[in-house]
């Protein structure tokens, strides 16, 4: 069965539960309250009074049940929908590399190829397409540690500049070299900061991947580092196809993806920029992007800066903080 069928029998299901809890409890719920508000205008005595009151407190009672209901309901169908789409996604994510690297190898096997050059190609294609599964595992490994609150970075003064360089060479190796232009500049080989390099490499090339796959045919991808008034500013801009502001926040929520057509097709699975996210306010900073639909984005990393070593002693704050307390302990 196909994720949109199964997407739509829930969004069915979800109605149906919905209009059942309406016929139910709010059309009755409705009825007793104005039989409540009738018995307390026209009845005489304090008892028709009283029982009126009673009334209308149970059905607001009733009412307020049946509201938290449909909420849980409703929260329960989203999340329903997101597992599928996430199903449906990691399925074609998986399989679309799986059988072009099982298209090329047979070609190679059965010795269609005589070309050196062409067999090079195949070869190449049969790498990166390998490298891209090998990044949607590890995105899938990350996330499972991060929802059960196992991903614990290591953090270290790092030059950011070796961060960089680790994602670009991973990106590299994902993508096709031509109609790329990578600028990497101003990137700060002195500018230190405290960072787990892996994790931050890792978010890097999540921007920079989606950087290519949101691009069209003649992509352009600069990564630049700033240190401002607001710490370490670590940038990825590209010509893309931007995104509409409405949709801004969404996109660093997990599962969610737009529904963009992109040359490249519809690559991913809706984990890339909620890890990201996880990864910078981990290291005490926040990430934001700027965007205009149809004339690229930009995504802004931005970790605080390094906290000052005691010139005096030579010690961080850190060292210190953790002698007082042993000093107490
Ligand atoms: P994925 O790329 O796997 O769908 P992400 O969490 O990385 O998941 O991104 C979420 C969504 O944000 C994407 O589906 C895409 O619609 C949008 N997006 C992310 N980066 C860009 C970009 N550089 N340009 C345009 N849209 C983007």
């Amino acid at each position: 069965m196909s994720g949109k069928t199964r997407s739509t029998r829930s969004i069915w299901t979800f109605r149906s539960i919905m209009l059942v809890i309406l016929l139910v409890v709010v059309l009755p719920v409705t009825a007793v309250t104005s039989a409540g508000i009738v018995a307390i205008t026209i009845g005489k005595s304090t008892v028709a009074m009283v029982t009126g009151i009673l009334v209308i407190c149970l059905a607001a009672m009733v009412f307020t049940g049946a509201f938290i209901l449909m909420l849980l309901v409703r929260k329960n169908a989203r999340v329903m929908r997101q597992q599928e789409t996430f199903l449906s996604n990691i399925t074609h994510e998986l399989r679309t590399p799986l059988t072009s690297i099982r298209m090329y190898a047979q070609t190679l096997k059965l010795g269609r190829v005589t070309d050196q050059e062409k067999a090079e190609q195949c070869l190449d294609t049969i790498l990166k397409e390998a490298a891209r599964l090998e990044r949607l595992i590890d995105q899938m490994l990350i996330w499972r540690r991060i929802a059960e609150g196992r991903e614990i970075y290591q953090r270290k003064p790092t030059k950011i500049s070796d961060a960089v360089k680790d994602a670009a060479g991973s990106f590299r190796a994902m993508v096709d070299h031509q109609n790329i232009d990578l600028i990497i500049e101003k990137i700060g080989d002195e500018v230190i900061v405290e960072i787990d390099r892996a994790a931050v490499a890792d978010a890097l090339l999540n921007l920079m991947f989606n950087s290519y796959k949101y691009s069209g045919h003649q992509k352009k991808i600069q990564i630049e580092c700033e240190q401002t008034k607001k710490g370490v500013e670590l940038s990825v801009e590209d010509n893309g196809i931007g995104i509409e502001k409405k949709d801004q926040k969404k996109i660093f929520d997990r599962f969610f993806r737009l529904e963009q057509k992109t040359e490249t097709g519809t690559q991913g699975v809706g984990l890339g920029l909620s890890i990201v996210k996880h990864v910078v306010e981990s290291h005490g900073g926040k990430v934001n992007v700027e965007s205009e639909p149809g004339r690229g984005s930009r995504f802004t990393m931005i970790f605080p800066p390094p906290r000052k070593k005691r010139s005096d002693s030579g010690t961080s704050n850190e060292e210190e903080k953790r002698k007082s307390d042993g000093g107490r302990g």
